[in-house]
């Protein structure tokens, strides 16, 4: 259950893989782009998952609608917008958003630069309307290879001022960490923080690099780090915290079922985590399905799920001032 006395914080979400059902359809109609259906209820089937994915990269395949939709600048920029205001809608206080702006130009070959701008611009235009606190995570996509991954970051990096971290996301197993040891130095350079995908498709050693090599001090997912007892202990002492997303490993098949899931075990070993959706538009869920359905079903317990919505305000990429700001506005609300 959501402690509505704490901030709600979602720190892994993907701003292009949670793009609703009537905005892909209004996107299309405008600009003549063909869809397989014509009304959300048709369109679901070919967006949503409810069970499971052959694997990562099938699940990956299903951005394809999503991405055919983002037209130009102004589309991303609605979208952006309004993935704040579906935050809000789901009781949200501060959100990370992340997105490879690569990714989300290539179908329509727009600039990286202006995409990474547009979506920027749409989230702070709904912060101020919304009252959400939101923030921005650009993400290298690691499957286009490094050299492209080095053009991604010159964008991402144009916005230095729009963002608080970079990540890197998409095939772990086929292009590991350590090939971007030069990319993410340019990052650290920045000022700016590393989270990165590892310990999802691939096992500890992902996620050792991630920390060695590239500097992450948080992880999204990270749950093979449970194959190697030495990786929780390092972990949980230097306090690097896992972005878990529950219902989304069971969409990619990286765990079988809610209960294969680890995170129990290395919770209870002292790891930090935080519950998130990855891709709620495509895993048909919000926030509260992974406190009130995920995380029991994956054996956590209350008190678990109430340390992880507290790590999770420690975890975001928020300063001491902000994150003292984001209490104070909870309690004002909580006490009226
Ligand atoms: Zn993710």
């Amino acid at each position: 259950m959501i402690d509505k006395s704490l901030p709600l914080v979602e720190l892994h979400r993907h701003l292009d893989g949670s793009i609703r059902l009537e905005t892909i359809l209004d996107l299309a109609d405008q600009h003549g782009i063909a869809l397989p259906a014509k009304s959300v209820a048709d369109l679901a089937p070919y967006i949503h998952i409810d069970d499971s994915a052959p694997g990562l990269m099938a699940f990956l395949d299903r951005f394809e609608h999503m991405t055919a939709v983002l037209v130009d600048v102004d589309a991303c920029r609605r979208v952006a917008y309004e993935n704040v205001e579906d935050a809000k809608s789901e009781g949200i206080d501060y959100i990370e958003l992340r997105y490879s702006p690569w990714f989300m130009a290539e179908s329509h070959g727009m600039d990286p630069a202006e995409v990474m701008e547009a979506c920027a611009d749409g989230v702070r235009a709904a912060e101020r309307d919304t009252g959400v606190r939101a923030n921005i995570i650009g993400i290298l996509s690691r499957t286009y290879g490094t050299e492209t991954c080095m053009k991604e970051l010159d964008a991402i990096l144009a916005h230095r001022d729009h963002i608080v971290g970079v990540d890197l996301a998409g095939d772990e197993l086929r292009y590991p960490a350590d090939l971007f040891k030069a990319h993410f130095k340019r990052v650290r350079d920045a000022g700016l923080q590393v989270t990165i995908h590892a310990g999802e498709a691939d096992g500890p050693q992902s996620v050792w690099s991630a920390i060695h090599d590239l500097g992450a001090t948080r992880i999204g997912h990270g749950f093979r780090a449970i194959e190697d007892s030495a990786l929780v202990d390092y972990l949980a002492e230097q306090g690097i915290g896992l972005e878990i997303c529950p219902t989304s490993n069971l969409h990619t098949s990286t765990v079988k079922d809610y209960v294969s899931h680890p995170i129990k075990p290395l919770a209870e070993r002292g790891v930090k985590f935080c519950l998130n959706t990855d891709d709620p538009g495509i895993s048909a869920i919000d926030i509260a399905h992974e406190y009130d359905v995920a995380a029991p079903a994956v054996g956590l317990t209350p008190e678990q799920v109430h340390q992880s919505q507290l790590d999770g305000l420690q975890m975001a990429f928020l300063g001491d001032e902000e994150k003292s700001e984001l209490q104070l506005k909870v309690a004002q609300r909580t006490a009226l």
